[in-house]
């Protein structure tokens, strides 16, 4: 038996059929142990062996250089906000930030409670909102930064970077030497990223991972050993680092399905293979919007992401019924965020391309029948 709905919330968001029917016949005893995974000590050889093997598998998936630590934590992307210029910045400092959408709007607000934050571009003040990113020629990079934080995938605005940023000696450039940050909530795991161009990587698991109550950070190991005094232990990333995300009890389940995960995504081809997958899914529905007389979509295409699309019907007044006849087609959660208005459908790693196949049918079906 298979679900018949295709899920397209944005978070917490549709999980791999495959990873929750493991786990459904795994939950009662976890391979003769007669424990479930979530009755297990964390520091247990049964439950260790799934923590490493899940660590080990993210390392494989990302390519994560061995000079890079990968931290599991709590408190989700938000919490890190104030934890990466805690964690960074010490005591005093300055951060740069660039702002292309209500997540990195949010970082940058609340870091300015911790520290020196300017802001380097606000895509917002071209005048139509969050649909484009300025280029990096115009970026304003202070010449005394610890940081340059990022957001890699505006979940809300439908904004993603196509990579890093350009690094280098040229003017423009952002210096070699400028740690870039990133907050990955809703990309990771979606295509192939050169660690190597990010001090620090995190984001919550939510989107692409797992479940909620999980939070990745990788980090740049010669950025651990610069926090603030008052950076709480559970959240300093030297303390997550030395005791191996044992500092304080892991999200432990959620880590098993994290796992789960990675390994579903091996046999997807990895992440190569399914960024293949996920270009194949957003050109089919970004196609199908430019095509139509109904649906909107107001993101510059080079900047569109291919996780998530917001889309406007021309007429709003159709929005009600248009959700409602999704739901009845067994299309959920389609409905946009509140800041944004219209439609959003996010179509992260788990969502099949036959679930898009029948978000386009159903869309060029509505708009057939108001014609
Ligand atoms: C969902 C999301 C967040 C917020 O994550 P929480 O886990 O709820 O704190 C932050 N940034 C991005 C890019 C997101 O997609």
């Amino acid at each position: 038996m298979s679900r018949a709905a295709f899920n397209f919330s944005p978070g917490p968001a549709v999980m791999p059929e495959p990873v929750l029917r493991q786990a459904a016949e795994e939950l009662l005893d976890w391979r003769g142990t007669g424990m479930s995974v979530m009755e297990m000590s964390h520091r247990g050889p049964a439950f260790m062996s799934i923590y490493e093997q899940a660590v080990a598998d993210l390392r494989d998936l990302l390519a994560i250089p061995d000079d890079y630590a990968v931290l599991f934590m709590q408190g989700g992307a938000l919490a890190q906000n104030p934890l990466v210029p805690l964690n960074l910045l010490g005591e005093g400092g300055a951060a740069d930030y660039l702002i292309t959408g209500q997540w990195s709007l949010k970082s940058a607000k609340e870091a300015a409670r911790y520290g020196a934050i300017r802001v380097v571009a606000d895509a917002a003040q071209g005048g139509r909102g969050y649909t484009s990113v300025p280029p990096q020629a115009t970026w304003q990079l202070s010449r005394d930064a610890r940081y340059l934080h990022l957001c890699a995938n505006e979940t809300i605005d439908g904004v993603e970077l196509e990579g890093p940023p350009a690094q280098g000696t040229a003017p423009h450039e952002v210096p070699l030497d400028l740690p870039v940050v990133a907050d990955m909530s809703s990309n990771i795991v979606s295509r192939p990223i050169d660690v190597r161009r990010y001090g620090l990587i995190y984001g919550g698991a939510q989107k692409n991972i797992g479940p909620a109550g999980l939070t990745f950070v990788i980090v740049r190991k010669d950025l651990l050993g610069r926090a603030h005094p008052l950076t709480p232990s559970a959240f300093n990333y030297s303390v997550v680092a030395e005791s191996g995300s044992m500092y304080n009890t892991p999200p432990t389940y959620a880590i098993y399905l994290a796992g789960l995960v990675f390994q579903w995504l091996k046999a997807q081809g990895g992440v190569a293979g399914i960024a293949a997958v996920n270009a194949t899914k957003a050109k089919l529905l970004y196609d199908a919007i430019d095509a139509s007389e109904l649906y909107e979509n107001r993101v510059d295409p080079p900047w569109r992401s291919r996780m998530n699309v917001p889309f406007f019907l021309r007429d709003e007044r159709l929005n009600e019924c248009f959700l409602e006849e999704a739901k009845a087609a067994e299309l959920l959660q389609l409905k946009g965020h509140r800041v944004v208005g219209g439609m959003r459908a996010s179509i992260y790693n788990a969502m099949p391309l036959e679930g898009v196949q029948a978000l386009v049918e159903y869309m060029q079906d509505f708009e057939r029948r108001r014609a």
